[in-house]
Parts: structure tokens; C-alpha cells; sequence
């Protein structure tokens, strides 16, 4: 990587945190993903994505910046990219995957949240996140009550704090609730802009977020093959990337890595051996770089085929209608398409149980790993629901509860090979 210091300090990081960030992170990296077996060509952009997440991208972030684009943070999918780009702006997923600086975070909120939380916090107080430090605006969401309330003291340690309100039902209340704080972020980027959103810019927008998807679910429909063309590491690897890449040329490299996997799979060949035991993975969101989890798996030498996930599946199932020919038009389309995200935050949420039993059957996965981050409420309650309803089905199912600390990683071994015995 080039000299970046300089960008750094004008970025205002803390160079002692953030040096030790990426000295961590480089070394997991290579220990996870650079000692796999066999790794499809394609791998090679995301490695090179990666290798300069801290470096060649924010530089191009700051580059747009001072041609007058505005870079826009979030935590959520359910932040609207279709608008952030139809605003001339770039969006940017603040990734929250890591624990730092814990005593300091454990003095502003309370020790028993969960670790998504606590991570960007940390990042926060660290000064480690050039993401953070470079957008214009970040935007917290009012989903689970950990979020919600960590943003009341998240806001005043951030100079560019924004608040989007969610419902939590799926009436026509919660819709009607969503439409109305959409149309409030898309003021306020236009505030921001000093530009009016138009028609073409909302088409743009929505055809670039729907390519980006596109190529995103074409992965995934190659991941049913079995040997499995690529690692479940990898394919998460490449959805994490997603949240931070320019998306126009993310989804060329997407296209191209599928266009390599197809040309595998018509061969026979793939990246694990043909019937590893198949894991779908369904639960809270694995931001950069929370690798814990699948490494365990895939180190049983089981592979994971999906994430029923936000960084995975959740995040990407759905495009958005273009064909309306008006603003409102093409807003309520927006609405529609963001109003079917199946977050364990909604009551009731049939809709998740009924998708992973979709995506087991449709990724041919052996059983279900659920994945919820200790103190998550809405995911660990929802667990038991989940794990009821595939049991009926006779459907294996594993629940793990963890969090970003690599204490646990023995015990966890311990059931996930245990489980993925009972899968062979
Ligand atoms: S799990 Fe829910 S709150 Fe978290 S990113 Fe997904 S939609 Fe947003
Ligand atoms: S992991 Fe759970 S508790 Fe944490 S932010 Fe997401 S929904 Fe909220």
C-alpha cells in the first residue's frame, strides 16, 4: 500500500489505534482468506479491494469529495442506496464488525449491548474508521432499541449525525411511515446538494442499486452447485465488499468472478470437496471483519452455500420496479422494495422463517446454523421461533450465540463439528 498518512491525519485518525487495526486486520486476512485451498481467479479484485479498503478507496472518496459529491455513511440496508446516488452522492456501509477501544465504549453505554454496537462506538472513540471520518453524513436508523438508544449518545459524538425513523410493523401505517422518512432523506440530500433530485437521477440510481443486486443474486444461484464453486468465506467476503466499493465497478467484478464460477461448474470442478456437508447461515449481519463465525464452519471442512443475512441474501433479494415515470412513482417503488426486508425487528416476521426454508432448499444446504450476536434481542428471540418451525420440518438447526471476542472460539468448534457430524 502507498504512503497514506498524510490522508490520515487530515482525515484526523488516531495513527497508533489505527496502525494496530491494520496490522490486525491484515494478519487475520491472510490466515482466513489467503490460506484457502483453492480460491476462484476472481478472488483476486476483492483481495486487491481489501488490501486498500484503508488506503486506495478512501483516497478516491476524498477525490469525489472535492468535486463536490457528498459521501453518505450507514449502518442499515435499509438505507436507501437507489437515492443516495440519485442525489449525485456515494454511499458507504460503516462496516461495525470488530471490537475497539472496549473501555472506553463501556464508560458511554452499557457493557451487556451487543458488539455491532459497541464496535462502532469504538471505531468512533478509536479514530480508526476512515469511513466514518470521511462521510458527510451518517445515518442511524431507529430499528432494534440497542440502536435506537446508543444513537441518543452516538449523535453528539459525531458532527453529522442523521436520524431515520423505521416502523416496525408491515400495515399500511408502517408503510405509509416509511414513504414519509424516505421522502425526508431525500430532502435532506437535496439540502445537502443544494440539488433537486430528477426523474433521470432516480432511474440511475435505481438501475445502478439493481445491476449491483443483479449480479449479487447471480453469485448466489451459482453457490446450489455442488462441489461448491467458492467458499462460503469468499462469497461473504465479496457482500461485505459491496457496502464499500464504487458499485458500478464492484458489479463488473462480480459479473466476471460468475463468469469464471459458470465455466467451473460446467467442468465439475469446485473449490471444496463435492458433498461437504452444505450450512445455511441465517442471523444478525457479519460486518467487515467479523470472520469468526464462518471460518469455524468452513474449518470442519462443511462449506456454508447462503447468508440469510443483510450482508447476504437479506440485503439483495429484492430489485426495485423501474418502469414508473414520475418522482412519487418511482419513490413508492423504492418504498415497495424496501418494505419486503424481512429484519427480525418487524412483528410478526413470518416472511424470514418462510425465506429460509427457501434458501435451504434452494442452496441444497444439509441444515441451519443461526447466528445471533449476544444482547441482539431481535435475533436471539427470534431464534427459537426459527429453530421450532425448521425442527418440524426436520431440518437440522444449530443456534450460536457470540460475540466479536475470539475467547469463545474453542467452545464453539466444540458444537459447530459436532453438528456438522450429525450433517454427514
Ligand atoms: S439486521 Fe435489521 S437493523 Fe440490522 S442491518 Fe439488517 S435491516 Fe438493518
Ligand atoms: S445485532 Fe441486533 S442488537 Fe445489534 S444492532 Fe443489530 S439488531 Fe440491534
Amino acid at each position: 500500500m502507498a504512503d497514506y498518512t498524510k490522508m490520515w491525519t487530515d482525515l484526523g485518525l488516531n495513527h497508533e489505534n489505527h496502525n494496530a487495526l491494520l496490522e490486525y486486520l491484515g494478519g487475520a486476512y491472510q490466515s482466513i482468506f489467503m490460506s484457502q485451498e483453492k480460491r476462484p481467479e476472481g478472488m483476486s479484485y476483492f483481495d486487491f479491494v481489501i488490501s486498500e479498503a484503508h488506503g486506495l478507496r478512501i483516497k478516491e472518496l476524498c477525490d469525489e469529495r472535492e468535486a463536490g459529491r457528498k459521501v453518505i455513511g450507514s449502518f442499515c440496508v435499509f438505507v436507501p442506496e437507489e437515492m443516495v446516488l440519485a442525489a449525485g452522492c456515494t454511499s458507504v456501509g460503516l462496516c461495525s464488525g470488530a471490537d475497539f477501544a472496549q473501555e472506553e465504549v463501556e464508560k458511554v453505554i452499557p457493557r451487556n449491548t451487543c458488539s455491532l454496537i459497541k464496535s462502532f462506538f469504538g471505531f468512533s472513540l478509536g479514530k480508526v474508521c476512515p469511513y466514518m471520518e470521511v462521510s458527510d453524513l451518517i445515518v442511524g436508523e431507529n430499528t432494534c432499541d440497542g440502536k435506537k438508544k446508543a444513537f441518543e449518545t452516538f449523535k453528539d459524538m459525531v458532527p453529522n449525525f442523521y436520524q431515520m425513523d423505521l416502523p416496525q410493523t408491515k400495515t399500511p401505517a408502517g408503510r405509509q411511515t416509511l414513504k414519509l422518512e424516505f421522502m425526508r432523506f431525500l430532502n435532506q440530500l437535496e439540502e445537502m446538494t443544494g440539488k433537486k433530485v430528477t426523474l433521470e437521477g432516480l432511474k440511475e440510481g435505481i438501475a445502478i442499486t439493481n445491476a449491483k443486486r443483479k449480479a449479487l443474486q447471480r453469485l448466489a444461484t451459482l453457490r446450489a452447485a455442488d462441489p461448491a464453486p467458492i467458499s462460503g468465506l469468499d462469497a461473504l467476503l465479496i457482500n461485505q465488499v459491496s457496502f464499500l466499493d464504487n458499485p458500478v465497478r464492484f458489479t463488473e467484478n462480480v459479473n466476471k468472478i460468475c463468469d469464471q464460477i459458470e465455466v467451473e461448474i460446467a467442468a465439475n470442478q469446485g473449490v471444496k470437496k463435492a458433498k461437504a456437508p452444505r450450512i445455511l447461515l441465517s442471523g444478525c449481519p457479519m460486518a467487515i471483519p467479523n470472520w469468526k463465525l464462518p471460518t469455524i464452519i468452513e474449518s470442519t471442512g462443511a462449506v456454508i452455500v447462503g447468508e440469510e443475512s443483510c450482508i447476504g441474501e437479506r440485503g439483495l433479494r429484492n430489485l426495485t420496479d423501474d418502469s414508473a415515470n414520475t418522482i412519487e412513482g418511482l419513490i413508492d417503488a423504492i418504498v415497495d422494495r424496501y418494505f419486503k426486508i424481512d429484519c427480525a425487528v418487524f412483528t410478526p416476521n413470518q416472511e424470514r422463517v418462510e425465506h429460509i426454508k427457501e434458501m435451504k432448499a434452494k442452496y441444497n444446504a444439509d441444515g441451519v446454523i443461526h447466528y445471533g450476536l449476544q444482547f441482539c434481542q431481535p435475533y436471539i428471540m427470534e431464534s427459537f421461533t426459527v429453530e421450532k418451525q425448521l425442527e418440524k420440518e426436520n431440518i437440522p438447526v444449530l443456534r450460536i450465540e457470540t460475540d466479536y471476542s475470539q475467547e469463545d472460539i474453542g467452545q464453539l468448534s466444540t458444537r459447530v463439528e459436532a453438528f456438522v457430524e450429525i450433517l454427514k
